[in-house]
């Protein structure tokens, strides 16, 4: 019997396996290595590591956690997780099964940017999804962003803050209203409504937009409104209950303030509880979520107070 199964071993899931090891709790971690941001050079804006190759920093948590004889690292998926009475029970693909006191689901999200023919072999370098882990690598280059309606307002005025050459890429009308038309040409945002085609690469790197005219946009940069979703049935198959969609998680789950999900025993940290998805701000989900989950064990075990179990998820 585990205190706590890990599901997911990216920046969230080994902070938490830090956390749990330090406090000598009995923790599987279990990943199935594709952390999201691998496609990425280098993590931008995490401190002391900024820069750092993403599976770099993964290999580096793996080796601290190799130190606390507790803790358990192990490459699998999980495919099946139900509570049977006072334990969980969870079944991994290949066929293991294991039970457990709590679960800190960690498992990430599925970034889906748009299917434009050419984005894919650029993602995570210069098509982005976020200005503050790529955007310097771009600044005062010729950018554009690829989005509609509320969301492509918002994407191009922040990108403004990076480079005074922004270009909005509708593919098709807008959505957008006369005021903000005004506001972005105001901010000398230009929006350009021809369907794309392709992105066009060189050597690795962005080149041009192309688009159904047969026209092409030269840029070096390209931002794209892109949306998360659950990477798996889990949190569905234990009953956590989703938050409300936003236009950047679609299927974020609801947690309150010590990352206790609607289903007493589980736990959600990094991008599935997140509205800004960012290795520092996972790092600190998954020390929080673990030091919860300490505190909810020796709660059951030595009467340790906590507050109530929170039906009030932050929706
Ligand atoms: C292309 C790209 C570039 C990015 N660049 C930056 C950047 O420069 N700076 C920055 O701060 N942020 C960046 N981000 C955001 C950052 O990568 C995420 O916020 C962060 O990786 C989320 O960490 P996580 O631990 O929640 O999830 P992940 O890193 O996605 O890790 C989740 C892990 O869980 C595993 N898993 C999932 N389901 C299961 C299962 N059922 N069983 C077992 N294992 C499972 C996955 O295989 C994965 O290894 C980038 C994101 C992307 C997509």
């Amino acid at each position: 019997m585990w205190d706590c199964v890990i599901i997911g071993g990216g920046a969230a899931g080994l902070s938490a396996g830090l956390v749990l090891g330090r406090a000598r709790r009995r923790t599987l971690l279990v990943d199935a290595g594709e952390q999201s941001n691998l496609a990425a050079h280098g993590i931008g804006g995490l401190l002391g590591h900024d820069g750092r190759p993403p599976a770099e920093l993964y290999a580096a948590g793996r080796r601290e956690l190799a130190s606390y004889p507790s803790v358990e690292y192990r490459t699998a998926e999980v495919i099946g997780g139900a509570c049977v009475g006072q334990v969980f029970e969870l079944m991994s693909a290949d066929g293991r099964r294991e039970r457990t006191r709590r679960i800190l689901l960690a498992t990430g999200m599925e970034y889906r940017p748009p299917p434009v023919p050419g984005l894919a072999r650029l993602w995570g370098a210069s098509v982005f999804h976020c200005p503050f882990c790529h955007g310097w690598e771009v600044r005062d280059q010729p950018l554009a962003v690829l989005a509609r309606g509320e969301t492509a307002v918002h994407a191009s005025l922040l990108l403004r803050g990076w480079s005074d050459d922004i270009v909005l890429l509708t593919d098709g009308p807008a959505h957008i209203s006369e005021e903000e038309y005004a506001r972005l040409a105001a901010a000398g945002v230009a929006v350009d409504e021809r369907p794309v085609t392709e992105i066009v690469s060189s050597h690795g790197e962005l080149a041009a937009i192309a688009f159904s005219d047969s026209g092409r946009l030269e840029r070096r940069g390209l931002m794209v409104a892109t949306t998360l979703y659950q990477r798996s049935s889990l949190a569905e198959q234990l009953g956590v209950e989703l938050a409300e969609p936003t236009p950047v998680t679609a299927e974020r789950i609801s947690v309150d303030a010590l990352c206790r999900t609607s289903a007493p025993g589980v736990f959600a940290a990094g991008d599935l509880g997140a509205e800004t998805p960012q290795v520092a701000a996972v790092i600190a989900s998954g020390s929080l979520a673990a030091a919860a989950v300490v505190q909810s064990l020796l709660a059951d075990d030595v009467g340790l107070p906590v507050p109530e179990w929170s039906h009030h998820v932050n929706a």
